[in-house]
C-alpha cells in the first residue's frame, strides 16, 4: 500500500475514533436526560392526580377522570391507575385497558418504592402514594412521543455529521498527506531519471535542512561514490587495454619486419627470442590485471590459513632471487620476539606472497644496489614488516598517487613497470584488514611499512 493511503487511512481511522466516542456519549447522554425527564414529569402527573383524589374530599374519581380528560395534552396517552392499600383499583383513566398492572408489579412497587418499566410504546412509573396513614399505589404511564422524536431527529443529524465529517477529513487527509510527501515523490522521479549516461546529475537538496533534504544530500553522496567508481572503473579498462596493446604492437612490428624477407636462421631465433621475453611480459601484465580483478571480487578469494609470516617472507625471497639472481634480499628481526606464535597470521598465503614479492620486487628494482631490507617486528595486536631500499626514492608530488592503478612516478619512467603492483598490494593489505604507509625521500631511499593485525 502507498504511504499516501496509509496515511490517509490512519488519519481518518483516528478522527473517526474520536468522532464516533464524541457521537455515542452526545447520543447516550440525550437519551438518558429524556429518560429522566419524562419519568419526573410521569411522577410529577401520578402526584398530582393522587393528590386531587385521595387528599381533596370534594373530587371523586367521576370528577377527577372528567378533569383529565379536559386537561388531556399534559403526556400523551396518558394513563393513570391508583390501588388502595388491598391492591383493589380505585382509579383508572385506561378506559382501552392498554395497561396491564399484574400483582408482582404491585408487590414489587411496595418493596422499592417507585418502579420504572416499559410496556410496547409506554414508559411506566409505578410509586408508593400515603396519606393520612392509608397506603395507595399509583400507576402512570405515557408515551413520550415528542422526546422520542428529538432523539430519532438528533441520532440522524447525528449519523449524516459523522458520514460527512469522515469524507471530509478523508479528502483533505488525502490532499494533504500529498502534499507533505510530494518533495519524496520528486527526489523519486530526479533519481529515477538518473542513468549510466548521466551520473554527473545530482538530486535537488531544497531547503537543505529537513528530513528530504537529508534523503537528497544522501542520494548525491551516494551518487557521488558511484560515479567515482565508475570513473575508475572506465580509465582501469582504458589503462589495462593500453598496457595490453603496447606490448602486442610491438609483437606485431617485430613479426612484420621478419616477414620482409628471407633472414637467415640466425636472424629468426634473435627474433624469436625477442619476441618470447615479449610474451613474458605480457604474461606478468595479463596475471597481474588477473590478481587485481581477484582482489577486487572478495568471492574469489581463497579461505583463510594459518600462516607464519618469516617463513613467508623468506619464501618470497628465495623466489626473488632465484628469477632475478643479481637482486639481495636481508630478512631481519627488528626486535627479539618474545614468542614466535605471535608471528602466525591467518591470511590468504598465495596473495600474501604476491604483495611482499611485489615490494622487494620493487625495492631491488628502484636502487642501484638492487638490494632489499625486510624487517618483521611486533607492535601490539600487529605484525609489522619494514621493506627498506636506498634507491631512487618518490617525489613528493608522486607519493600520494603511486597506490593508484597505472600510476608511475616520473623518475622511474626510464625504467620497465606497469604500474599495477603497489595497487594490487596496497588491495591485498586491506583485504587482510592491515594498512600500508609509506616514508620515502628522493635520491635516498624509501621504506613501505604493512602492518597486519593478528587475531
Ligand atoms: P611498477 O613498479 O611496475 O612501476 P608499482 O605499482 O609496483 O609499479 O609501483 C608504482 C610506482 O611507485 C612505481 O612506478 C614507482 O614510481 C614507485 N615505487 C614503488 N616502489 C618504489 C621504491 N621502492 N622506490 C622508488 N619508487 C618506488
Amino acid at each position: 500500500m502507498q504511504i499516501r493511503n496509509k496515511l490517509t487511512y490512519q488519519f481518518v481511522g483516528i478522527v473517526a475514533s474520536v468522532l464516533l466516542l464524541a457521537t455515542l456519549t452526545i447520543f447516550v447522554l440525550f437519551a438518558e436526560f429524556r429518560e429522566r425527564d419524562f419519568y419526573l414529569r410521569l411522577n410529577e402527573k401520578a402526584v398530582a392526580t393522587a393528590k386531587l383524589l385521595v387528599d381533596e374530599n370534594d373530587v371523586d374519581a367521576a370528577l377527577l377522570k372528567l378533569i383529565d380528560k379536559n386537561l388531556r395534552g399534559v403526556l400523551p396517552q396518558e394513563k393513570v391507575i391508583i390501588f388502595d392499600s388491598s391492591g383493589k383499583e380505585i382509579y383508572n383513566t385506561d378506559d382501552e385497558k392498554i395497561i396491564i398492572v399484574s400483582n408482582e408489579l404491585l408487590t414489587e412497587i411496595r418493596l422499592q418504592n417507585e418502579v420504572h418499566l416499559k410496556q410496547n410504546e409506554f414508559e411506566m412509573l409505578g410509586l408508593n402514594y400515603t396519606y393520612n396513614n392509608n397506603k395507595y399505589i399509583i400507576v402512570a404511564a405515557a408515551v413520550d412521543i415528542y422526546g422520542l422524536r428529538k432523539l430519532k431527529f438528533l441520532s440522524i443529524v447525528l449519523v449524516i455529521v459523522f458520514v460527512i465529517s469522515i469524507a471530509a477529513v478523508y479528502f483533505s487527509g488525502w490532499i494533504y498527506s500529498g502534499r507533505a510527501l510530494q518533495p519524496i515523490s520528486k527526489v523519486v522521479s530526479e533519481v529515477d531519471r538518473i542513468s549510466v549516461n548521466n551520473l554527473n546529475a545530482r538530486v535537488d537538496e531544497g531547503n537543505g535542512q529537513d528530513e528530504i533534504a537529508q534523503l537528497a544530500k544522501t542520494f548525491n553522496k551516494m551518487l557521488e561514490r558511484i560515479e567515482a567508481a565508475f570513473n575508475a572503473q572506465r580509465s582501469f579498462v582504458g589503462n589495462a587495454s593500453h598496457e595490453l596493446r603496447n606490448p602486442l604492437s610491438v609483437l606485431r612490428g617485430q613479426l612484420e619486419v621478419a616477414l620482409l624477407k628471407d633472414r637467415k636462421t640466425e636472424d629468426y631465433k634473435k627474433t624469436m627470442e625477442s619476441l618470447l621475453e615479449d610474451i613474458n611480459h605480457l604474461t606478468i601484465i595479463s596475471n597481474r590485471l588477473l590478481s587485481l580483478a581477484q582482489v577486487s571480487g572478495v568471492g574469489l578469494i581463497d579461505p583463510k590459513n594459518e600462516i607464519r609470516i618469516d617463513d613467508l617472507l623468506l619464501e618470497v625471497r628465495s623466489e626473488l632471487i632465484e628469477s632475478i639472481p643479481e637482486y639481495t634480499v636481508n630478512v631481519s628481526f627488528e626486535s627479539v620476539l618474545e614468542n614466535e606464535d605471535s608471528l602466525l597470521f591467518y591470511g590468504n598465503e598465495r596473495l600474501l606472497k604476491i604483495a611482499f614479492f611485489n615490494l622487494m620486487e620493487n625495492a631491488c628494482k628502484y636502487s642501484p644496489d638492487h638490494s632489499c631490507l625486510v624487517d618483521i617486528g611486533a607492535e601490539g595486536k600487529n605484525i609489522v614488516i619494514h621493506f627498506s631500499d636506498k634507491g631512487v626514492g618518490i617525489p613528493a608530488e608522486d607519493l600520494k598517487n603511486i597506490f593508484e592503478p597505472f600510476y608511475r612516478a616520473k623518475n622511474v619512467l626510464d625504467r620497465k613497470g606497469h604500474g599495477i603492483g603497489l595497487s594490487l598490494v596496497d588491495k591485498i593489505v586491506k583485504l587482510h584488514s592491515g594498512s600500508i604507509e609509506v616514508d620515502s625521500t628522493e635520491k635516498r631511499g624509501s621504506v613501505f611499512t604493512v602492518k597486519l593485525p593478528v587475531g
